[in-house]
């Protein structure tokens, strides 16, 4: 197909550049590319949020190891988008932004969804460049989507003006040879030798060394590395929320059920692809040893002493040939089993688990809600009959509070990447996008897909998932068949005083869309002392509607069979399904999370 226009050659670089699917929203003038985009073979997933779609790009990067591109329109568009270029910045994840923008003739005078959005992006990207010109095309796209991808992953932005879009290439104007687009995947640097030793005599010195496993070793996509270097030094390892399953969670060596216990009495730690911000408790006391010496390994020098982190000890260099090297420097050197961490380890481990294993067992009362625990523990003993869990065929979404953090040690992990979650941003409303990204990373090119088809299983609770929530009609319109749990526990954090009525209420609610018992609770408490908190959301809400309204399936679950049913039936569904679970509304609970520091009379109850 000649290339005659602006919108042609963009679909033509981006098509040149490797890319297979957008996701995006249209709109004027950004249309054209779209359209043109489809009529080259790239998949398009058009959205209704461009959060979501920025959300989903962004995802889409950390999941195949190639940026993800997201296509939106200027001004408003823009500003939406602006949600996942903080989510990628705050996650290393690479992501281009392409987006249009006002005719340059026009700008200044109120122009159509005038912003500029240059000055906005540059201080939150890696970089922002107008393309101002049709020569510049294919340079500006081929740059951006090189440098969100190269170095430190994150995002880059093109503005596209509409004279460029909708412009005419001049006669003789030479379209690119494809070879002149292609981008390499990113070099890789290994480490200083002298700092690989000095780790190696480290770890061979300490008495109770511990490996920590971040994402960023599952997008360096060093998990058979990892796997071996842990299995030949017995160290015991502790895999962050995205890190798990670079080794499998079942590996004896798995110190997760014991990690307050890991990371307090470790004295060396290998720190690999994993920030010491919060989610590590800056590596510092009281949830860190004072002493502990940790070896950073990270692809940015930055990173390197950040916290607590030792700058004299970080090695800078690609996950992937680091773990190497420090495994033959290590060559046969094994950490004793006798030593007294591993043993202090098993014991902490044996106490938690213990105690997780009492609360899944506990059958619910009748009477009673069901709880997290025993919720996700019938979820999970019915999806293991379904699918073995080591095979792998579930991809896990989860964002929420207790919805999330509880979830995340109950459900294991064998395989990388396999479970994303809110992420460092602690972003709400990332799960739709991030649905429809993993779709697009394991289903929606069978024939050259490496892997097995996977079942996307979410778990939203009831805040998290009414971000997005209109996503669903995306996931129906793509014949997405994902699981969806939108875990109900009338409100963020918990529900509030009025909940256990409603509780009530819904238990005798009929299945079918019997709602008209459902009003009283809410507004009856209004203006009272202890109605609605800034916290509460309605229980009665029937977010299972949401997937039958668009031809999916929506099971209304209240009990253990409920569940149980819901959850077969909803796995082997081909349409997008929401479960939505009833669970206790946790009132009188602390407000505030394993992750802070925060003194025990810090805490706001409710
Ligand atoms: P987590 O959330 O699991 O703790 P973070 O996102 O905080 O992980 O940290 C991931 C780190 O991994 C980032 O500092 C990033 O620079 C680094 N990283 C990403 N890719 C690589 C790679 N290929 N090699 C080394 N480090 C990497
Ligand atoms: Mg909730």
């Amino acid at each position: 197909m000649a290339v005659k226009t602006g919108a042609q050659l963009i679909a033509r670089t981006l098509r040149d550049l490797g890319v297979t699917v957008i996701f995006g929203i249209v709109g004027i003038p950004v249309v054209e590319i779209a359209e043109e985009a489809i009529n080259l073979g790239i998949r398009f997933v058009a959205f209704r949020n461009e959060q979501a779609c920025s959300y989903a790009a962004s995802v889409y990067g950390y999941m195949t190891g190639r940026p993800g591109v997201c296509l939106v329109v200027g001004g408003p568009g823009v500003l939406h988008a602006l949600a996942g270029i903080g989510n990628a910045t705050a996650n290393n994840f690479p992501l281009l932004v392409l987006a249009g923008s006002a005719e340059t003739t026009a700008v200044t005078k109120g122009a159509f969804q005038e912003l500029d959005a240059i000055t906005l992006l540059a201080p939150h990207t890696k970089f922002a460049a107008r393309a101002s010109s049709l020569d510049f095309i294919p340079n500006a796209v081929k740059n951006a989507y090189r440098t969100c991808w190269y170095g430190r992953p994150g995002p880059t932005f093109v503005d596209l003006p509409a004279d460029i879009i909708q412009g005419k290439l001049a006669r003789g104007f030479e379209v690119p040879q494809p070879e002149n687009l292609l981008v390499s995947a990113p070099p890789k640097a290994s480490g200083d030798p002298a700092l690989i030793l000095k780790a190696t005599q480290l770890l061979k010195a300490a008495s109770a060394p511990l490996i920590i496993i971040g994402k960023g070793a599952a997008y360096a996509r060093a998990e058979l590395g990892i796997r071996q270097l842990v299995e030949q030094t017995q160290i015991p390892f502790l895999p962050t929320p995205m890190g798990k399953g670079v080794v499998p969670d079942s590996h004896p060596l798995n110190a997760s059920s014991a990690r307050s216990a890991a990371l307090k009495n470790a004295d060396v730690v290998l720190v690999l692809g994993a920030r010491l911000n919060w989610i590590l408790h800056f590596g510092e006391p009281p949830k860190w040893s004072p002493g502990a010496k940790i070896i950073q390994v990270d692809i940015c020098a930055e990173e390197i002493g950040r916290n607590a982190g030792a700058s004299e000890l970080g090695i800078l260099g690609d996950i992937s040939l680091v773990v190497d090297q420090i495994t033959a420097s290590l060559s046969n050197w094994k950490y004793s089993a006798s030593a007294k961490f591993p043993s202090l380890l098993a014991e902490s481990a044996n106490k938690n688990e213990d105690k997780a294993e009492k609360a899944a067992l506990r059958q619910t009362a009748p009477g009673s809600p069901l709880t997290y625990q025993r919720a996700y523990h019938i979820i999970k003993t019915t999806l293991n009959f379904l699918t073995p869990v080591d095979d792998g065929d579930i991809v896990y979404v989860s964002e929420g509070a207790n919805t999330m953090d509880i979830s995340r040690s109950i459900f294991p992990l064998y395989h990388p990447r396999q479970r994303l979650d809110a992420g460092t941003y602690a972003t709400m409303g990332v799960g739709m996008g991030y649905i429809v990204a993993a779709h697009e990373a394991f289903n929606a090119t069978p024939e050259t897909s490496t892997s097995r088809p996977k079942k996307i299983v979410a778990f939203e609770g009831d805040s998290a998932f009414g971000f997005s929530a209109m996503e669903i009609e995306t996931l129906a319109r793509y014949r997405i068949p994902a699981l969806i749990f939108v875990v109900n526990n009338s409100g963020i954090y918990h529900g509030d005083s009025t909940s256990e009525d409603a509780w009530r209420t819904l238990q005798d609610q009929t299945v079918a869309n019997d709602t008209k018992k459902s009003e009283p609770t809410a507004s009856d408490a209004q203006g009272t002392t202890k109605g609605l908190r800034s916290t509460s959301l309605l229980y009665e809400t029937r977010y299972e509607m949401l997937a039958t309204m668009c031809g999916g399936k929506g099971y209304f679950v209240r009990n253990e069979e409920e569940l149980e049913r819901a959850t077969r039936e909803g796995f082997a569904s081909d349409t997008v399904t929401i479960v939505n679970v009833i669970v206790e509304p946790g009132i009188g609970k602390e407000i505030g999370f394993a992750w802070q520091n925060q003194p025990k009379e810090g805490k706001a109850k409710l």
